[in-house]
C-alpha cells in the first residue's frame, strides 16, 4: 500500500506551513487502521526545501512516524529516506537537500563498511546537472583532503520525459511517471524544466496526479486528471500577471467532478481568510499537513 505524508503545504514564502515537499511510503503488506504496524519497506521524498530540515524535524515525532527518529539523540534520521525526487529548482524544493547529503554521509556513515549512507537522487539530467552546478557545488564539493561531487552524496538517477521506460521510477509496484510542468518560463513553454508526477498501479487502474509547481494548464494535464482518483495540484489564492503558479480563480475554472477529487497544496498563509472559504469549498479541500493520507490500500 501506499501512502502520501506532506511534510509541509505553503507557498515557497509562507512562514504557517512548511515548504510543499511530500513524503510517500510504501508497505508491502497493507494494513488497517491509524498507525502502521511497523516502519515502511520503501520511502520517496519529493523534494525537500529550505524548511524541510524543520519539518523533518516536527513529522518525526508524530503518532506512526517514529522510523523519521535517529536511533541516537533526537535529531532527523535521513537514511529513513531511499529515493529523493527533485521537481525543480527552486530553494522551497531543494534547500535542504544540503543539510541531508552531509548527515547521510558524516552523522550516519555506515559504521562496519565506513561508507556513507547514499539515497538515490531521481530527476531529470538537466536538473541533476544545473542542482549541481548552481546550488549544491558550492556547500558540498570539498570533504576532508579532496573535491567531491554528486555521486559521492548520492546514486544518480536520471529520466528523460516523455521517453519510456526512462520516463518513469518504481517505488514497489507502483510507477511514478514524470510529465513537463509549465512553472516558469524564459522564452517560451517547457524551456527552464520543471516536472510533476502521476503515479498508477499498472495491475489495479488507479492513479493520483500530482502536479509539481505549474501555471495553470488543464488542457496539458486533463487527461491524468479525469482518470486519477485523487487530484494535488498546486495553487496561490491571488491573481497575477505572468503567474507561475494556478491561482484559485484558474483552478475554480476546472469541471466540478474534477475540482470534488482536488487537493490543493503550495498555499499561502491566509488560508483561514474567511473570504476565501466559499471558493476552496468547490474542491476537496486544503491539503493537510504532516497527515498520512492512504493513497492505495491494496498491494
Ligand atoms: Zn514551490
Ligand atoms: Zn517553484
Amino acid at each position: 500500500m501506499l501512502t502520501l505524508t506532506y511534510l509541509g503545504v505553503g507557498s515557497a514564502f509562507a512562514k504557517r506551513n512548511f515548504n510543499s515537499n511530500v513524503l510517500f511510503e510504501f508497505w508491502e503488506k497493507a494494513w488497517k487502521g491509524e498507525l502502521p504496524p511497523g516502519p515502511p519497506d520503501d520511502t520517496l521524498l519529493v523534494d525537500f526545501g529550505a524548511s524541510g530540515p524543520y519539518a523533518f524535524f516536527a513529522l518525526k515525532e508524530k503518532p506512526g512516524f517514529a522510523h523519521l527518529k535517529a536511533p541516537f539523540g533526537t535529531n532527523n534520521y535521513y537514511p529513513a529516506i531511499r529515493k529523493i525526487f527533485v521537481t525543480h529548482q527552486h530553494a522551497d524544493h531543494i534547500g535542504g537537500l544540503e543539510e541531508l547529503a552531509l548527515m547521510n554521509t558524516f552523522v550516519y556513515q555506515d559504521k562496519k563498511t565506513g561508507k556513507p549512507y547514499k539515497a538515490e537522487l531521481i530527476s531529470t539530467i538537466n536538473i541533476l546537472v544545473n542542482l549541481w552546478d548552481h546550488s549544491l557545488k558550492g556547500g558540498l564539493n570539498t570533504m576532508q583532503n579532496r573535491y567531491a561531487l554528486l555521486q559521492d552524496y548520492f546514486f544518480i538517477r536520471a529520466l528523460i520525459p516523455a521517453k519510456p521506460p526512462k520516463n518513469h521510477f518504481d517505488v514497489g509496484p507502483y510507477r511514478f511517471e514524470i510529465f513537463a510542468t509549465d512553472h516558469v518560463q524564459i522564452e517560451r513553454k517547457y524551456d527552464w524544466p520543471s516536472y510533476g508526477l502521476f503515479v498508477t498501479h499498472p495491475k489495479l487502474g488507479r492513479s493520483i496526479f500530482y502536479s509539481g509547481d505549474t501555471r495553470f494548464d488543464y488542457a496539458a494535464y486533463s487527461r491524468m486528471m479525469e482518470v486519477a482518483d485523487i487530484c494535488f495540484h498546486d495553487c496561490q489564492f491571488f491573481d497575477q500577471v505572468e503567474t507561475v503558479h494556478a491561482t484559485l480563480n484558474e483552478m475554480r475554472t476546472l469541471p466540478p467532478e474534477i475540482k470534488k477529487k482536488t487537493l490543493l497544496y503550495h498555499y499561502g498563509d491566509n488560508f483561514d481568510d474567511p473570504a476565501l472559504q466559499p471558493s476552496l469549498k468547490e474542491f476537496m479541500g486544503l491539503a493537510q499537513p504532516q497527515r498520512r493520507y492512504v493513497l492505495f490500500d491494496g498491494k
